[in-house]
């Protein structure tokens, strides 16, 4: 879909009238959505600053083997702020000032990485650590506008830094160009040696993959070597086969609330020796205020977004169709963490996947497994088309980036979860929303 405002804030002739008729200014943001490299940071100028430098000495050895640029004199494309050590309010003018000389150096659609800790042993550490998360998400409205973002990881102090490389070769690049304004907390995992491609020999398996989202995360995948298992609608079949011959993938056409879809699945899994990634993304809407909504519409949408997704669970755990390490990711939605107007049906079946993902973060855990759910906010497919004109608009621009996002950006955040070096996430909701004002 077309954003005509942000191709005319960012042309000569018609820019200086959106100016002048103070609408928002939307900027392109740089977007990186091929498969993972070793070298991930190579090119990027990099400011690492650390409240205690020896602590994250760590950290600068390992930045410089991913290719950083660690002693840039100018713009800088990524600051990485390491307050690991932070215990006490009184240091916070300590980040204010750092933050203060890296603002202005700060190149378009550049990334600022908080680390801060993710235990508390007192209350005035408590204080500090919760104070950093009001900075984050401030500065990430302050800077969206530049097409720049800025996220915090809490993190555990026995968590290795080399847990950290796909948390910073995502949300320190242009892969998370419409993530801003986030909090992941991480746990304690032990290092996972990542060879690459990042998914070869992997199985994945991609729900509602005809189109939108769910195209873009099979394409995704497969960059990174994944074999992926293309589902969607018998309806979907052409664009399906389509999708799944671009990517030498396979086409498996079935409706998920059908009662045989759970054995369908479970036998393609089998087929291949199970799961490595499975990503439950086929949703529906069906919108009307909660007077007017009908059972059916109701019912269905409950059936597909959330009711489905338990039962082909239960069944490929029943059958151990899931392999040790696997990574799961569920798409929710910022409206299952807002609510939304028309919306009861959807937001119950949303807000119901992530008490999901949380529950079963625990289990999936003892055997190295991970499950997290995606929030999309406003992203240019074919059911934000579907929105009446006023409120499509304004689904837009209520975020720090004014302006939607694409399926590819879902994608690579699902392509980061899915990574096998990304253990110490799990159980979160990552929000990939451009910091919408909703639920914000
Ligand atoms: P989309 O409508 O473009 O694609 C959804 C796909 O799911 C379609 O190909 C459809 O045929 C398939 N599908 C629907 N019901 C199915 C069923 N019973 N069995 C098999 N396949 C089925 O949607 P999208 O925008 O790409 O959204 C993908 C996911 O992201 C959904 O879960 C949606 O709720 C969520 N999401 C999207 C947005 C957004 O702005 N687009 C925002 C928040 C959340």
């Amino acid at each position: 879909m077309t954003d005509r405002l942000l191709q005319l804030a960012n042309t000569p002739w018609s820019a200086p009238l959106v100016r002048l008729l103070g609408l928002p200014q939307p900027r392109p943001l740089p977007r990186k959505t091929a498969a993972y490299t070793r070298q991930e940071l190579a090119g990027r100028r990099v400011l690492l600053s650390a409240l205690d430098d020896t602590a994250s000495s760590d950290l600068h050895t390992w930045l410089q083997s991913r290719g950083a640029e660690l002693n840039s004199a100018d713009g800088l494309d990524l600051v990485l702020l390491d307050l690991r050590s932070l215990g006490h309010p009184a240091q916070l003018g300590e980040l204010r000032a750092r933050l203060q000389a890296a603002v202005p150096r700060l190149s378009p659609g550049a990334r600022v990485l908080v680390l801060a800790p993710a235990q508390a042993s007192h209350a005035q550490a408590a204080a500090a650590a919760a104070a950093v998360e009001g900075v984050v998400r401030s500065l990430a409205k302050e800077i969206g506008r530049r097409g720049a973002t800025a996220n915090l990881l809490q993190v555990p102090a026995e968590l290795d830094a080399s847990a950290l490389a796909p948390l910073v070769d995502f949300l320190g690049t242009a892969r998370s160009a419409y993530v801003s304004g986030q909090v992941l907390r991480l746990q304690a995992a032990p290092p996972v040696t990542l060879t690459f491609p990042a998914l070869q020999g992997h199985t994945a398996l991609v729900t509602g993959a005809a189109g939108g989202i769910g195209a873009a995360t099979a394409r995704r995948l497969a960059a990174d070597g994944a074999h992926v298992i293309c589902v969607d609608m018998q309806a979907a079949d052409v664009p399906l086969q389509r999708v799944a011959n671009e990517i030498n993938g396979q086409a498996l056409a079935l409706d998920i609330t059908a009662p045989d879809a759970p054995a369908r699945l479970v036998a393609a899994a089998q087929a291949r020796g199970g799961l490595d990634v499975l990503v439950h993304n086929a949703g529906i809407t069906r919108d009307r205020t909660l007077g007017r909504m009908s059972a059916s519409e109701w019912d269905s949408v409950l059936a597909v977004n959330l009711q489905s997704i338990l039962a082909i669970d239960a069944a490929l755990d029943a059958a151990h169709a899931l392999r040790p390490g696997v990574r799961e990711v569920c798409l929710a939605s910022i409206s299952g963490i807002a609510g939304n107007a028309g919306q009861t049906n959807y937001a119950a079946s949303k807000a119901g996947l992530i008490g999901y993902v949380r529950a079963r973060a625990t289990q999936l855990q003892t055997s190295g497994g991970t499950i997290n759910a995606v929030a999309p906010g406003f992203i240019e497919t074919a059911m934000t088309q579907k929105m009446p004109l006023m409120v499509r608009e304004a689904g837009r621009r209520l975020n720090a980036l004014k302006q939607g996002g694409q399926p590819e950006d879902v994608a690579e955040a699902i392509a980061f979860l899915a990574r096998p070096d990304a253990v110490a996430v799990n159980g979160q909701v990552l929000r990939v929303c451009g910091q919408s004002l909703l639920g914000a």
